[in-house]
């Protein structure tokens, strides 16, 4: 199995980079920030609403 986890940012849909608990240092920065919807800009991740 995969050791593979989403990414810790809350409302972030992409999978976490190997090594880190984000995908991004985007995530990472925005990780005590209030926010709705996800910016860091991965296809399929940016603007995403849920
Ligand atoms: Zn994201
Ligand atoms: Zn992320």
């Amino acid at each position: 199995m995969s050791t593979s986890s989403k990414c810790a940012h809350t409302p972030c849909q992409c999978p976490a980079a190997p090594g880190s608990k984000y995908c991004s240092t985007f995530c990472e920065d925005s990780k005590d920030l209030t926010t709705l919807e996800c910016d860091c800009g991965h296809t399929g991740c940016a603007g995403q609403k849920l």
